[in-house]
């Protein structure tokens, strides 16, 4: 069945009484679902383990989400084997049948759509409209990779030269067993997207899910059950990074590991993915997508109204914690004191709270350790600029709630102008021209987002060039990419630039084969 191409699912207009009433409701049938038992899911069995691990709502820890068996080594192994089991016959199903179980898991999730986002509502603190976004780039991705892998097997045929003896044909297929290991932030479109990307390609999933977030992730297993893929193509395998996410990946018979989150989980993945393990007969590959330290660069003739609600926009959005956030606004001397003042005032009218209410605009940081982290990093901030807004941590409270802070006349060099915090905190540095601060955005380990707001092309044309991000946005937010529109992906130590909703993505997750008849043979 042919498909019509792709188009980004549209977001929900909360505004829209009929639109709040259904997300209310899923709000209900998710606290409904509270304390619920997760078991991993291994070869299709569901297996309930003694070690548990407790999803907890940051917002009110009180709330408990869902309580999930963790695996042990013994059930990490159980599953890599599921998974090289079933990737012998899943390998072999056609690409455009792969494809047909993405589409239909697509028709699932929109259909419960306010279920999906209500979760992470509830396990991650989103807002609804973060959350709804959150949920339409999972059916994105599947829509996308779905189309993608019926290009990659129809295309390639067309694509090669052809010598008049022979009859050619390039054909891509999968690699073997896929450890993905999403991050918590984007908890249902990475966790969905690097997934299914795997699935679809012909590989098959050992998933660790993160240990914040697990029940969206069931809720992606729950959606593939009912579609009955077969048993150990998903396996779905939660448990401590530290405890099975090194057996995971130093395991011999792991083919490729699709990781995202932290830049030092991912060094530490792809020094012992490199090792070889005994019996291990390929070398592994990793995409590895890591950490960012975003600036938004404002030029002196820039739109300073629009700049303001940018950056502002880019920062706070899900309390600052996207890889893609603005942590740094660097801004030109000639509007620095405006600009400061406008983003102060901006910030001022977020508010925070939690966020099943759908006027708080910000909700809790995901858990005690973020809370920790990100309170010392405020503390250092106070002694490296000067505090306009936020910066006092309330102790004692049942949720990780942390105010959008803004700390002004932070030098380049200091440690809140250089490490990724992870949370709702901006630092504002001042830059004495356009090209200074160009030279103080690249002035960084990472290089994943940033954006430009100028007026004046030829600085534009420049930082175009400069400006060594994977994705840079002029003159609008540095969050916020669009599957298909914006292929995601950093630089430097951000990670491997695997430009994910991008036509090159799943090349990753295939290996290409070049076949040739000699002439006289029936043609491809
Ligand atoms: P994280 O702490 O690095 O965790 C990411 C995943 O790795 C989790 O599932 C975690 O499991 C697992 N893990 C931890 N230790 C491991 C080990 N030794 N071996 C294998 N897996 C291990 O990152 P996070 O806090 O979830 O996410 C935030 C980070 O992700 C930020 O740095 C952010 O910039 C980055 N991020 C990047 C992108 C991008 O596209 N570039 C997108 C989103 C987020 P546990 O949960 O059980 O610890
Ligand atoms: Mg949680």
């Amino acid at each position: 069945m042919s498909r019509p191409p792709f188009v980004n699912e549209p977001l929900t207009d909360f505004t829209k009484p009929e639109n709040k009433k259904a997300f209310e409701k899923a709000l209900t049938i998710m606290k409904k679902r509270m304390g619920e038992e997760l078991p991993l899911v291994i070869g299709g069995e569901k297996i309930m383990t003694g070690k548990k691990h407790q999803s907890v709502n940051p917002a009110n820890t009180k709330e408990v989400i869902a309580n999930v068996s963790k695996a042990s080594k013994t059930e990490a192994e159980k599953a890599i084997q599921a998974a090289a089991k079933a990737f012998e016959t899943w390998r072999f199903v056609e690409p455009a049948k792969r494809a047909e179980y993405l589409f239909k898991a697509a028709d699932i999730m929109r259909k419960r759509k306010h279920e999906f986002s209500a979760c992470m509502v509830l396990e991650a603190g989103k807002n609804w409209v973060e959350a709804d976004a959150d949920t339409a780039e999972a059916i994105d991705f599947m829509e996308f990779y779905g189309r993608e892998m019926i290009r990659y097997s129809s295309e390639p045929k067309t694509k090669l030269y052809q010598i008049p003896t022979e009859h050619g044909r390039l054909e891509y297929i999968p690699l073997g067993v896929c450890v993905v290991i999403p991050p918590w932030n984007f908890p249902n479109a990475i966790m969905c997207g690097m997934s299914t990307a795997a699935i679809v390609t012909g590989n098959t999933v050992v998933l660790k899910p993160a240990s914040d977030t697990p029940m969206i992730a069931y809720m992606l297993v729950e959606v593939f059950e009912k579609l009955k893929l077969p048993a150990g193509v998903f396996n779905f395998c939660p448990g401590s990074g530290s405890e099975i996410g090194d057996y995971l990946v130093e395991h011999p018979q792991t083919r490729l590991i699709s990781f995202t989150g932290s830049k030092d989980v991912g060094l530490g993945i792809v020094e012992k993915a490199a090792k070889l393990a005994k019996g291990q007969i390929w070398i592994k590959r990793v995409i590895a997508e890591m950490g960012g330290k975003d600036a938004i660069i404002v030029d002196k003739d820039a739109d300073l109204e629009h700049a303001a609600t940018g950056i502002v926009k880019s920062a706070f959005g899900f309390q600052g914690q996207k890889c893609s956030a603005c942590s740094r606004a660097i801004i030109h001397k000639d509007v620095y004191d405006k600009i400061v003042k406008l983003i102060k005032e901006k910030t001022e009218k977020i508010t925070v709270g939690n966020t099943q209410d759908v006027d708080n605009y910000m909700g809790p940081v995901c858990s005690i350790q973020a809370f920790k982290t990100i309170s010392k990093y405020i503390e250092t901030g106070k002694t490296e600029g000067k505090v306009i807004t936020g910066g006092e941590v309330q102790k004692n409270q049942d949720g990780f709630f942390i105010p959008p802070t803004v700390i002004a006349d932070v030098d380049a060099k200091a440690v809140i102008a250089q490490e990724e915090i992870f949370g709702p905190v901006l630092s504002v540095i001042k830059a004495d021209s356009f090209d200074h601060a160009l030279e103080i955005a690249n002035d960084t380990q990472y290089g994943l987002t940033g954006s430009i707001y100028s007026s004046n092309m030829k600085n534009i044309e420049k930082g175009e060039k400069i400006f060594h991000v994977g994705n840079l946005y002029i003159n609008r937010h540095s969050t916020g990419a669009l599957v298909g529109v914006h292929p995601f992906g950093g630089f430097n130590l951000s990670g491997t630039d695997s430009k994910a909703g991008g036509e090159d993505y799943l090349l990753l997750f295939l290996q290409a084969k070049s076949i040739s008849r000699l002439k006289g043979h029936k043609p491809f």
